[in-house]
């Protein structure tokens, strides 16, 4: 790993990352169009929830502008289980549709773990459903998360070293924390998980050679939290009460010590929507049987 003596730490830019990785989507959505394959994605969204809203706008908008065909479908928030996994069963037989992704939150009611498991775990390209994390965890072909899969490629496309380094997730979220912790197994790291119930987490996380907050609190990890020259990954996303957004990490302070560090907004956050697209591309590539090089990742 690169470690830096000094006090600047370079700023981990997600939004050129995820630039460069959705051009590689774009190629790829090109040379399946010319096959015939228009790359389908599917997103529901439940109810009414204004961040919901705004996270599927802007998914849509890149899936479009990746070259795919996007269907968005709005339910209402009494739409009732029945009538949501018959929706989501006609998506899974809909051959034009390749990729399906739930928007969670769902409305208070509606059961997200049903809904997954309602998925064809070849359209899962949220990779939530038990199949995908199985194969996840037995080191499997199978679509990733892609919040976690995105802080992987952040790091690989630095060259930023992962074999044998202690890696310190903070969080175990099914969508977060538990894949990234798998992922970084899978390359080899040492891995450990900190979370609400654990004691003296700073002591944890001053051992990390590569620290991800994923928590959901504004400013947890403070510059005492993090040793010197660690790389760290902030995915964590809160509104402010002046509506601007702060992630977990203490930016300021904490680049000060580590080697590299990503912003809110602007570092983890683009890299999603960045592997979702990813996903879904080798989504129609597998379905329609044909062969995709140089996109990376894992294979499906
Ligand atoms: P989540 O399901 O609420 O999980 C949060 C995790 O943090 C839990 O495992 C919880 O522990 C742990 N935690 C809570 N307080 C803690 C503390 N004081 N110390 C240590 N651990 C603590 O959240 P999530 O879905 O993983 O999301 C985490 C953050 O990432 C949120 O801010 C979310 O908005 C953001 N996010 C960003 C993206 C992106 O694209 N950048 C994508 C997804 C999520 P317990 O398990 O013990 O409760």
């Amino acid at each position: 790993m690169k470690a830096m003596e000094e006090t600047a730490s370079v700023r981990i830019d997600g939004k050129e990352t995820a630039r460069a990785v959705r051009g590689d989507v774009a190629r790829a959505a090109t040379r399946l169009r010319a096959s015939g394959v228009v790359p389908g994605l599917a997103v529901i969204l439940v109810g009414k929830d204004p961040a919901s809203e705004v996270y599927v706008r802007n998914k849509d908008r890149a899936a479009v502008e990746a070259g795919f065909a996007v269907k968005t479908i709005r339910l209402p928030e009494d739409v009732g289980q029945a009538e949501f996994a018959r929706r989501i069963e006609e998506l899974n037989r809909d051959p034009l549709v390749h990729g399906i992704l739930v928007q969670l939150p769902l409305p208070r009611g509606l059961d997200g773990a049903a809904a997954i498991l309602a998925l064809d775990p070849e359209k899962d390209v949220d990779g939530l459903h038990p199949r995908n994390v199985a194969a996840l965890w037995r080191g499997e072909p199978g679509f990733v998360p892609c919040t976690p899969a995105g802080c992987i490629e952040l790091l690989e496309r630095r060259s930023i070293e992962i074999e044998g380094v202690h890696a310190v997730v903070i969080g175990r979220s099914q969508l977060v924390g538990k894949p990234l912790a798998a992922l970084f197994l899978q390359r080899n790291a040492t891995v450990t998980i900190c979370h609400s119930r654990t004691r003296n987490p700073s002591e944890i996380t001053r051992t990390a050679d590569i620290l991800v907050a994923a928590v959901g609190r504004p400013r947890l990890v403070q510059r005492d939290w993090v040793k010197r020259g660690a790389v760290v990954l902030d995915v964590g996303i809160n509104r402010q009460e002046d509506g601007s957004l702060v992630g977990d990490v203490d930016y300021p302070a904490v680049a000060e010590v580590a080697s590299a560090i990503t912003p809110v907004p602007g570092g983890v956050g683009p890299m999603t929507i960045a592997m979702l697209l990813r996903n879904t591309v080798l989504a129609a590539a597998k379905q329609a049987g044909l062969a995709l090089e140089g996109l990376g990742g894992r294979r499906i």
